[in-house]
């Protein structure tokens, strides 16, 4: 199968899947038929807001003018290894809330409200999509409710905090372990009461159709900046352009500005958590195997029954047994390269890139700057790496002086 690029009315390039949700044979739409009347209205409602100007007008304005983009590219000379590839970095890490996920929350509250939802809901593990949800809600006066577990309630304090100054009702979890995979349940369970007044916003690219196409169009705007500024500064193309994953939508966003340059390398950087020998990761596509997870068919890390397996990541962003349908296609049909991070790599290259550049990653994103400092000595001088700095590590500071004993 090729890989197909469909350039959308809001002038993005980006994979596009066959009519029924499917990346080759990933992705795809839910069984439930209550369910995928629903997901079909969304999908019909995106298709018409895509092609509207006044919907993708009102997208760029509060792109620019709210959010703060376009995000600068940086080529990071100190961090550049002498006799290696030049580093560049994409910052979306200066997006306000300080991460790429208010590019998809913003999409998505502008479409349910274009609906003319009352009510958006999500659930929230660390509390980052919460709070960039939360955001968007207040910025668009829509009513905001977050499922979160008791045990990551009591984990992540700054995050509750900002979600509760921001308005928005936050629901504490108890069933279960009282953790992201109970939140999803209750978040879910909340939806089925009333989804003709609310709207379910995922916080990747993955899910059922249409989400995963959905959220890589909002995120794509990663790539087409940071091509052209590429060009821009250089002259030409990156060698490689690479990003973390965890459910993959930074990854799709910066790789959708290169998919037709077959000379790029896309490079997707995995959690390898404590180690790939060991059960303490979440490198799903390293080591996991195909199936259905949460009504879409990926790579996920599964148990001998199929269920999902118990995931670990430093990065609690990246910490997810299943990735986007997008990076399972672009792995099996072998135009993108998965690897891997430990933990240690990623505190390793978040004090690096602090001290190297004075730019203090999320350590999400520490796993995508590790990588970049393996791979840069090995490639030449007149050779470069452009990578996505996802977010900004002020969140992790506290943890990472804890952890390295600083
Ligand atoms: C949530 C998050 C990620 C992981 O999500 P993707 O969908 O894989 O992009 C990466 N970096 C940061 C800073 C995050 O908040």
């Amino acid at each position: 199968m090729n890989i197909r690029i469909d350039a959308n009315p809001g002038g993005m390039a980006v994979l596009a899947p066959d009519e029924f949700g499917y990346f080759g044979e990933y992705g795809g739409p839910i069984d439930d038929p209550r369910i995928a009347a629903l997901l079909q209205e969304i999908s019909d409602a995106f298709d018409t807001c895509m092609a509207d100007p006044t919907y993708t007008d009102e997208l760029m304005s509060l792109r620019k003018h709210y959010v703060g983009r376009p995000s600068p590219v940086y080529h990071a000379r100190n961090l550049s290894p002498e006799g290696g590839a030049q580093i560049y970095l994409k910052r979306e890490d200066l997006n306000h809330t300080g991460a790429h996920k208010i590019n998809h929350c913003i999409g998505e509250v502008l479409l349910a409200k274009r609906m003319g939802k009352k009510r958006v809901l999500a659930e929230t593990g660390a509390g980052q999509h919460g709070v960039a949800l939360a955001t968007a809600c207040a910025l668009l006066d829509m009513e905001c409710e977050i499922h979160m577990g008791v045990v990551d309630i009591a984990k992540e304090h700054p995050n509750v905090s900002r979600m509760k100054i921001l308005g928005c009702d936050l629901v504490p979890v108890s069933m279960g372990t009282g953790t992201l995979k109970d939140a999803v349940d209750s978040a879910f369970i909340s939806y089925m009461k009333d989804p003709e007044n609310m709207f379910f916003a995922i916080g990747s690219v993955t899910g059922p159709a249409p989400y995963p196409r959905m959220v890589q169009a909002f995120q794509s705007i990663i790539g087409q900046e940071a091509r052209k500024q590429f060009i821009d500064q250089t002259g030409g193309l990156p060698t490689e352009v690479a990003a973390c994953v965890g459910g993959g939508s930074n990854a799709i966003g910066l790789f959708s500005g290169f998919l037709d340059e077959p000379d790029v390398q896309l490079v997707g950087v995995e959690p390898a958590g404590k180690g790939l020998d060991t059960s303490d990761h979440a490198a799903t596509l390293t080591l996991g195997k195909p199936g259905v997870m949460h009504g879409f068919r990926c790579y996920y890390l599964q148990e001998d029954d199929g269920e999902p397996s118990p995931v670990h990541s430093v990065a609690s962003g990246l910490d997810y047994p299943g990735v986007g349908p997008q990076h399972c296609y672009l792995k099996d049909a072998g135009r993108a390269r998965y690897e891997s991070a430990t933990d240690k790599e990623a505190f390793a290259a978040f004090m690096e890139l602090s001290r190297a550049e004075g730019i203090i990653p999320a350590l999400e994103s520490a796993h995508v700057v590790a990588y970049a400092m393996r791979q840069a000595p090995k490639m030449s001088p007149d050779q470069s790496i452009l990578l996505n700095l996802s977010g900004r590590g002020d969140k992790d500071i506290d943890f990472v002086i804890e952890t390295l004993g600083l």
